[in-house]
């Protein structure tokens, strides 16, 4: 068994499901998946993907660019810019969000630990988890950063953060619903949770429909609207008090669906449908192409 079998939406607990639409592994494996409709919430989720053992093979890619440092090709070089770009803002977002200066961060999948060791420098105390090995071994190495093994979450004690940031890690993780008790136990009264998803109900995603490169299947188990997101929040006692649209991943992700498309003139395209996405997601929030949660622990 290898199956990862969704019997019950995480996040309204119906168990009828409909068609949505078949996309394909454009990244890795070439494979297609399955993408189900929940009949009781409308929320979107990956049918038949792998279980957490068996997921591993289908992150093998040299061109996985968040765990990838060098700058070959254009969509990379500008990634790295973008991601330079993105650290400034997550930086303010803590800042803001918790009107906090300093204080206790934990970060789920930081990856290589980029944004930790930004937010260390800032004088935030920090604290990250991350799935891949080779992935903390960079963390240490380059940054003298000791991350956690994932499953350390539910080890950690009660009440001890300020804030707990998930940049575009929600979507991969199995136990949805286990790490959304986790994070409501581990954070402070009135801590927030910030979380970065792609929207399914985004212009790009309209356009592009199976192609649309958000869909990142079977990496991406969970497919979130912003009434999706909220109603998970809600289950597990926040509330959404924020939304934010990640400018740059309209244009990203509309490049690289363009790619997966066989477009010719793949990043002037996408550079176009990027823009129209991202200026409609300027006074549409809930269009972006992905959207930054700030929800609230409720008291
Ligand atoms: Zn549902």
């Amino acid at each position: 068994m290898s199956q990862f079998q969704v019997k019950q939406c995480p996040v309204c607990d119906h168990n009828d499901f409909s068609p949505f639409l078949t996309t394909t592994d454009f990244f890795v494996s070439g494979e297609q998946f399955e993408i189900m409709h929940c009949n009781g919430c409308g929320m979107k989720i990956t049918s038949n993907a792998k279980d957490e053992e068996h997921i591993g093979k289908y992150y093998q890619s040299e061109e996985y660019i968040s765990h990838s440092n060098t700058g070959k090709g254009f969509v990379n070089g500008v990634y790295h810019l973008v991601r330079k770009y993105m650290l400034g803002r997550k930086r303010n977002l803590v800042h803001e969000s918790t009107g906090k200066n300093k204080g206790h961060l934990l970060d789920i999948g930081a990856g290589t630990g980029f944004f930790l060791k930004e937010m260390k420098t800032k004088g935030w105390q920090i604290t990250g988890t991350e799935k891949s090995a080779d992935a903390r071994k960079f963390a240490e190495e380059k940054f003298y950063l000791k991350l956690n093994p994932a499953e350390d979450l539910f080890s950690f004690n009660d009440h001890s953060f300020d804030v707990i940031t998930l940049w575009h890690v929600l979507e991969h993780i199995h136990k949805l619903n286990d790490n959304m008790d986790a994070f409501f136990r581990l954070l402070k009264p009135g801590g927030k949770l910030i979380i970065a998803v792609p929207n399914y109900t985004s212009f790009d995603a309209k356009e592009y429909m199976n192609y649309w490169a958000a869909w990142d299947v079977p990496r991406h188990l969970w497919h979130f609207a912003p009434k999706n997101l909220r109603q998970l929040g809600e289950k597990h006692g926040f509330s959404v008090q924020n939304m934010y649209n990640m400018p740059f991943d309209s244009f990203y992700v509309s490049m690289l669906s363009e790619r997966y498309k066989k477009s010719s003139f793949p990043l002037f395209r996408g550079l176009i449908t990027g823009k129209i996405s991202w200026l409609i997601s300027l006074t549409r929030k809930g269009r972006a192409s992905s959207v930054i949660y700030v929800l609230e622990k409720n008291k």
